[in-house]
Formats: structure tokens, sequence, C-alpha cells
């Protein structure tokens, strides 16, 4: 097995633990961003540090055509890969009555049609390798539901169906996939929400505590193990058992 993995929006918070988790693990690394150059660069430069190879790979996500030519040139940098990791991912919340249609659109292109053109690009390799890992990032408010986050919700939920589907396509080449759903993690994406609302969820959280980016890095670490080798088409939650 060739010991790369391509991370997208591993200049982001969750994306960037995933990273440095797996690079720790002995991947070289395709670290995607999309507009944060500079964090995406010393991302490289700490998994570089690991004594592993990174390679920047910029695109917008939305774009099938982008998708297509970072795998292409993840593969020539790196060589083939083995893990895929879909984790970049934007929300644009309101509730559904104030909801434009390049709200809802935008979430969708950017999570969710962006998932299926990496899987798209990446599965060929994996199938001609007979081996891979897929893990895609969605979230507990896919399961769940959330108010002011239709467009966000749909879009984990069609992770979570576009996942399971690919699973059982693959499953006899020995590939994996799975998803990862997190609660709530302290990252760029939630630093928005003041202390008082941060206090509230965490104190609705059974481990009484919000979740760290590492925390969803150790499950994906997990999944790309020897000792996952028997799991797929699943759910996995990590969210301090916020929804059980
Ligand atoms: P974050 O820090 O805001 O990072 C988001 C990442 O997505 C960044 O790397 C960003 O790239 C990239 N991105 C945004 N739009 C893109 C586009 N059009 N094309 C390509 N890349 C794009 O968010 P995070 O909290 O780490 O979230 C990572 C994943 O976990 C997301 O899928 C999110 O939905 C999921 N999640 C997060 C939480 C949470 O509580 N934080 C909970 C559940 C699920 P640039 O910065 O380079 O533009």
């Amino acid at each position: 097995m060739n010991k790369v993995a391509l991370v997208t929006g591993a200049s982001g918070g969750i994306g960037a633990a995933v990273a440095l988790e797996l690079a720790g693990l002995g991947f070289d690394i395709g670290v995607h961003y999309y507009s944060s150059r500079e964090k995406a660069e010393a991302v490289a430069e700490d998994i570089e540090a690991l004594g592993r190879n990174a390679v920047l790979l910029q695109a917008d996500l939305a774009d099938s055509a982008a998708c297509a030519e970072i795998v292409e040139k993840c593969v020539q940098e790196l060589g083939p890969i083995y893990v895929l990791v879909n984790n970049a991912g934007i929300t644009r919340d309101t509730l559904l009555m104030r909801m434009e249609d390049d709200d809802f659109t935008s979430v969708i292109e950017a999570n969710l049609n962006a998932c299926f053109y990496m899987t798209r690009a990446v599965v060929p390799l994996l199938l001609k390798a007979k081996a891979g890992r897929i893990i895609n990032i969605a979230s507990v408010v896919g399961i769940t539901g959330n108010a002011g986050q239709a467009n966000y919700a749909a879009s984990k939920a069609g992770i979570i169906g576009l996942s399971k589907s690919v699973a059982k396509e693959v499953a006899k080449r020995g590939i994996t996939v799975n998803v990862v759903a997190p609660g709530y993690i302290v990252t760029p994406m939630t630093e928005v929400l003041s202390d008082a609302v941060k206090k509230e969820i965490s104190d609705k959280i059974p481990l009484k505590r919000l979740g760290q980016p590492e925390d969803v890095a150790g499950m994906v670490g997990f999944l790309t193990s020897e000792k996952a080798a028997y799991i797929t088409g699943q759910v996995l939650a990590v969210d301090g058992g916020m929804v059980i």
C-alpha cells in the first residue's frame, strides 16, 4: 500500500488536525485548500517536520474539473492515493423562510457536490489498487436536522446516503467508505458563536465539553488503520454523546 492521503479543507480546523494525524501515522499528504494559502503552507510545514511529504492542492471543490485536476496532481507528486478524506465544508445558516436560492445551492455544491466529484475522481485509483479508504466528514445535524441549517443538514444527510451507496459499490474490491459525524467542534467554523452560547451547548453535551479537532482526527486515523478493515458504510458520531 502506498501511504498517501488527500485531505480536503486541510487549511481549516478539523482538516489540519486530520492531515497531521495521518502524517503522524506515516502518510504523505495532499493538503487541499481553497482560499487560505498561508494556513495550508503552515500545515504542509508541520507535515514535513514529521518527516513526511506534503503537496499543496488549491481548488474550489464545487468545480468538478478542479477536483479531477487536484487528484491528478496529488498522484503525480506523491503516487497513488490510498486514503481520501472529504472534509471541506461551509455553512450559510438562516431560517428556511429567509433562505435564498444561493444560500441553499452554494452549501449543497461546496459540501455534497464536492464530496461526489472528489469520490468519483479517486475511486478508479482505489479500484485499480484493490485497496483504499474513503472517509467523509458529515455532521450529527445530517442525522438530527437543525433549525437554521436546512441547507447544511440536507448536504450532510446527502453525504451519508452517498457514502452508504458507494460503500456497497466498492466493497468487493476491499475498499471501505465511512462517515464521521462530528458534533460541536471548536474551529473557525464555530468560533462565531458567543461564549454564552458555547457554554449553553457544552452544558447539554453529556461529556460536558466542546469537541476539539483532534477528537475527530483520532477517529479518522483509526478508520485508515488495519484495525478498521472490517468497518464500512457506517456513520460514526464524534460528539461527546450529543446524539444518543
Ligand atoms: P473550517 O475551519 O471553516 O474549514 C473549512 C474548510 O473548507 C477550509 O479548509 C476551507 O478552505 C474549505 N472550503 C470552504 N469552501 C470551500 C470550497 N468551495 N471549495 C473547497 N474548499 C472549501 O471548518 P471545520 O470546522 O474545520 O469543518 C470541517 C468539516 O467538518 C466541514 O465539512 C464541516 O461541515 C464539518 N463539521 C464541523 C463541525 C464543527 O463544529 N466545527 C461540526 C460538524 C461537522 P479555505 O479556508 O482554504 O478557503
